[in-house]
């Protein structure tokens, strides 16, 4: 765990209060710093010896790492707890698809094109893997970099580059460098030689040892160099050993403040197992068991999409519900007498009732009201869907400019919100009681903009 104030106000200078940190005391300031309200920097009294260790007993216990860039670049790290319970993951593990340099040139081109197309909307977000990692396994290294410029060329996503050609890595790490792509591996014999290939390009690089305990001479030998953006891979075999080890590093890092373990890591399941179900089960273990990349070596749309429904599940932060954002949403392409419907923010009853009306191929208004991603009957109870916030809602979301009629449908579990929402809407709207569930959205939708049309 990162150092407390208390910690803190030890390594501070102590003067009278001068406040030049524009704190009243050290401790007020150290307090602040503890919580990151504050930077080192504000107290101008410190050595370079006491900044640098205040900035290390500050840094989180697992370094941020991203791989790739822009819109594609992938956070990983910076981890707090071991449990999500305790209070939330943070960065949820990126999914890569290897593509070796023995593939045929077809291999390539479906693995990028899948790749590409296998993207799946889902609760307001879209679920896709996020990386390609590049294999140099042909011993050609001009075919490696062949590779490694077709996919650069070709895709924008992050990349990770896998060669125990030193050469070869770094020559392909020329081509992508702007990609920010992680080099792996680093181990025990090639350390020397790339440290100064990678100080020339800073980008993430991949650690490799046999053991965990193998790793640490390793990241205390690239700290030492200036090397930060570290990725770990203690070597495991199978899931038995990949579990052990990750469980090792992560609890070394967040129970001690182990700094020499404090990265993310990566796991192989594409290496680990013998075919794709037990592939795809490793994959699956280590979304869970705290892996931070996981290299797999192909999908399909039936094996990828469980894995990240599942990656959605453990990675959402679950002292919040899912919710989307508040605003009113066309369905098809309504028109001024299209209907009007109304319902809360929680994404499972968003999508739900947009499934349901989108069902009816009825184009239609949606307006969804800001519940704190509470379900409607739940967000009524709470007080956050009353007729008085939902009428203040319709009056100012744009709705009323859209259509021509002046009829709102409300969910049938909050039929008794209709007087008061009524009058909150100063009787310019007849409110209309939906169905309760969005099974009765079938019969009832198609109905009323019958009505409304005629
Ligand atoms: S500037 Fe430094 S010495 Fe002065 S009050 Fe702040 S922390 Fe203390």
């Amino acid at each position: 765990m990162p150092i407390a104030g208390s910690g803190i106000v030890k390594m501070l200078p102590g003067r009278k209060p001068c406040k030049d940190c524009g704190f009243p005391t050290c401790f007020a300031f150290a307090m602040k710093l503890a919580s990151g309200g504050a930077t080192v920097d504000k107290c101008p009294y410190l050595s370079e010896e006491v900044k640098d260790k205040l900035l290390d007993a500050l840094a989180p216990p697992i370094k941020l790492v991203t791989v790739g860039s822009g819109e594609n670049a992938v956070k990983i790290g910076n981890e707090e707890v071991i449990y999500r319970h305790e209070k939330t993951f943070v960065h949820s593990p990126g999914i890569a698809l290897l593509i070796s340099d023995k593939d045929d040139n077809a291999g390539v081109e479906e693995k990028i094109k899948k790749i590409k197309e296998l993207q799946f909307p889902w609760v307001g977000v879209n679920l896709k893997a996020d990386l390609l990692a590049l294999h140099f396994q042909s011993g050609d290294k001009a075919k490696f970099l062949a590779l490694v410029k077709k996919v650069y060329d070709s895709t924008d996503l992050g990349l990770v580059l896998v060669s125990e050609d030193m050469n070869a890595l770094f020559a392909a790490r020329d081509i992508c460098a702007d990609r920010h792509p992680l080099l792996y591996p680093i181990t025990s014999e090639n350390i020397e030689e790339a440290i100064p290939k990678i100080k020339a390009t800073p980008t993430p690089v991949g650690v490799r040892a046999s053991s965990v305990e193998g790793l640490v001479p390793l990241t205390t030998r690239l700290k030492d160099a200036g090397i930060e953006e570290v990725v770990l891979d203690p070597g495991s075999k199978n899931l038995l050993e990949a579990v052990r080890d990750q469980t090792f590093i992560r609890k070394a890092a967040l129970k001690q403040g182990f700094r020499p373990l404090g990265y993310p890591t990566i796991a192989f399941p594409c290496f680990m197992a013998k075919d794709k179900l037990r592939e795809m089960l490793v994959g699956s273990a280590l979304v869970i068991k705290w892996a931070s990349i996981i290299v797999l070596s192909d999908f399909d749309r039936y094996s990828l999409l469980p894995l990240l429904v599942q990656r959605l599940n453990i990675y959402t932060d679950p002292r919040f519900p899912m919710a989307v954002e508040e605003k009113y949403y066309e369905v098809g392409e309504p028109d001024e007498s299209s209907p009007v419907l109304i319902t809360s923010n929680w994404a499972l009853t968003y999508f739900l009732v947009s499934s349901a009306v989108e069902a009816t191929k009825v184009p239609a208004y949606i307006c969804v009201k800001d519940a704190e991603g509470l379900g409607v009957l739940t967000a009524w109870a709470a007080g956050k869907f009353s007729g008085d916030s939902v009428g203040a809602f319709i009056k100012k979301c744009g709705i009323e400019g859209k259509v021509k009629h002046r009829k709102l449908v409300i969910p049938g579990k909050v039929a008794r919100i209709k007087g008061e929402l009524e009058d909150a809407l100063e009787l310019k709207w007849e409110v209309i009681i939906g169905p309760r569930e969005t099974t009765g959205i079938g019969a009832f939708l198609p109905a009323l903009s019958k009505q409304l049309k005629g």
